[in-house]
């Protein structure tokens, strides 16, 4: 036994070698030449990961719910009318933020496991008046994952703003902000973006910041402020110091270094590589006849699974499979939360950590009674990757 178990939850996820090590260099000042070319080469290559080349980078000290924030806060005035689409527990959180931005918010739900229809959607905005449409790319709490592309086309063709909470999903799953028409992309550090938590990272496309610019209530909130950071996200792309509030320096540095390896692995490849994660993981769990929360094939996320428990086993689970070396997460949604689990498979892990999670549940489901053959979720998924290579 190494004496350390692979992190398999849906965030913070394993993170490369050369990441941490970036985290525990001597910090640096913020303004110093160094570190302000590592911020600078960050935000552009943040734009590169989201395909979003026209679009205005922002990092700040915070966690994702901040990036989910920062969008609302600055788009929105108060009496706006929003429209939300949920697909469980983060689309429900974005819900009751935006109700604190003084919005009329309108939320669709669906029934566990699915997301409201894109005929629902459009019914919706065809009613009129909505400055945004916000959805959720992956739910973690069901691992479901919306039609980005198609929910993007709707708010342009009805003139509302799309804001995508990307928190489980950005770096990993297909998505493409300028060419969709996505006018936020926002995420965290921990998942698949591979770096510590501790960041909130945003992108707005000039369609957003145009509205940022026109607005005539001032952002209610002072750290959430674009007006703030707009002029130190814009020096430090230009190379020149700034200062608004002390960026974390090491974590900076250590997104230096993943994004330099997601764009070397390749915006495209990347892509293909959680699909086909996604896809093996998930043949190992039906050869392990476990059903999935995601109620069809084509909601599944690339980026993490959620899965209940078959007859028999319970939260236990988790702690047999952590004995075995991985380490899973519970239930999220509260109604149905001790029915189910949640695996990660996103940024840095990789085939063989994915069978080495598969080998570890397989032995937990063993222990606990549940009767499969021995060694049948990993040859599905081992098949499923080698179909795939
Ligand atoms: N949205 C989604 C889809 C998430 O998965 C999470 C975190 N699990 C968040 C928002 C909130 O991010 P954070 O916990 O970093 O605030």
């Amino acid at each position: 036994m190494k004496g350390r178990k692979l992190l398999m939850i849906p965030g913070p996820v394993e993170f490369d070698p050369a990441v941490l090590a970036a985290m525990s260099e001597p910090t640096e000042s913020h303004v110093s030449p160094d570190f302000i070319r590592s911020f600078g080469r960050a935000l552009d290559m943040l734009k590169q990961v989201f395909l979003a080349p026209g679009g205005q980078p922002f990092v700040v000290a915070g966690s994702g719910t901040l990036a989910m924030e920062m969008a609302a806060a600055n788009l929105l005035e108060p009496g706006d009318k929003v429209l939300v689409v949920s697909a469980g527990y983060f689309g429900l959180r974005y819900r009751d933020l935006l109700a604190r931005c003084e919005a009329q918010v309108t939320c669709l739900e669906a029934p566990v496991g699915d997301t409201p229809d894109l005929e629902q959607v459009e019914a919706e905005l065809r009613r009129g008046g909505y400055k945004l449409l916000v959805a959720t790319h992956v739910d973690t709490s069901t691992a479901v994952r919306s039609d980005a592309r198609s929910l993007a086309g709707l708010a342009r063709q009805y003139g509302a703003l799309f804001v995508l909470d990307g928190v489980a999903a950005a770096a990993g799953e297909e998505l493409r902000q300028e060419e969709w028409g996505v006018d936020v992309y926002l995420t965290a550090s921990q998942k698949a973006v591979g770096v510590p938590p501790g960041m909130a990272l945003l992108v707005a496309g000039p369609r957003a910041m145009q509205a940022f610019q026109g607005r005539k209530a001032p952002v209610r909130g002072y750290y959430l402020d674009f007006a703030n950071w707009l002029p130190v996200m814009q020096a430090y792309q230009a190379g020149q110091p700034a200062y608004f509030g002390t960026p974390p320096v090491n974590l900076v540095r250590a997104l230096e270094v993943s994004l330099e390896q997601i764009l070397a692995e390749g915006m495209e490849a990347r892509f293909k590589r959680h699909a086909c994660m996604g896809q093996a993981f998930r043949a190992g769990l039906q050869a392990l006849d476990l059903r999935m929360l995601p109620v069809r094939e084509s909601l599944a996320a690339s980026t993490l699974s959620a899965v209940y428990y078959p007859q028999g086993v319970d939260a236990r689970l988790l702690a047999e499979v952590s004995r075995r070396g991985a380490i899973l997460a519970g239930g999220l949604l509260p109604a149905i939360r001790a029915q189910y689990f949640r695996v990660g498979h996103m940024g840095a892990s990789g085939s063989s950590d994915l069978l080495a999670t598969l080998g570890a549940l397989e032995g937990g489901l063993a222990a606990l009674g549940w009767k499969f053959p021995a060694g049948a979720g990993l040859a599905a998924a081992q098949q499923s990757l080698l179909a795939s290579a």
